[in-house]
């Protein structure tokens, strides 16, 4: 049993864990879903993140060419980026899932690029009907690969 599949582990029942969530950041994740492009997985979803004070937000957009998909969260930082925001401070991720899915692999690399403290970092993971999970970037992501080790 992983940590996630862990009952006494889950916000939706550990109110210590979830508290009041991120409204705004949580409303313009489920505002982007609205806009993603799936029509091949029909794996809609949205993401906004909140960096250098700013919100920005973005959607998974697919392509007939399966591999050239980008994830929401991906698309989100991106936009930030071009924007000149580099400091990320706090995501949401909205999918239909139940439990609400978690930032992918690729995607919790990317988060951990713009991170100054994953460990202060929070991901909060909703769906339309309200359920909603959370966790910090560092325990989706811990010992994640940094720049700081590159020559
Ligand atoms: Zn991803």
């Amino acid at each position: 049993m992983t940590r996630d599949d862990d009952p006494a582990r889950d916000p939706a029942r550990d109110p210590a864990r979830d508290p009041a969530g991120d409204a705004e950041l949580e409303a313009r994740a489920l505002d982007a879903q609205r806009r993603a492009y799936a029509p091949y997985s029909k794996f809609r979803v949205g993401a906004a993140v909140r960096m250098a004070g700013e919100v920005f937000d973005g959607a998974n957009v697919e392509n007939a060419s399966y591999g050239l998909g980008i994830c929401a969260e991906r698309t989100a930082v991106f936009a930030a980026v071009i924007a000149g925001a580099h400091r990320l401070e706090a995501v949401a991720v909205c999918t239909d899932a139940s439990p609400p899915s978690s930032p992918c692999g690729a995607c919790r690399q990317v988060l951990h690029e713009f991170a100054a403290d994953p460990a202060a970092v929070t991901v909060i993971a909703i769906n339309p009907r309200g359920e909603r999970r959370s966790w910090t970037l560092a325990e989706l992501l811990p010992d994640g690969f940094s720049g700081r080790e590159l020559p």
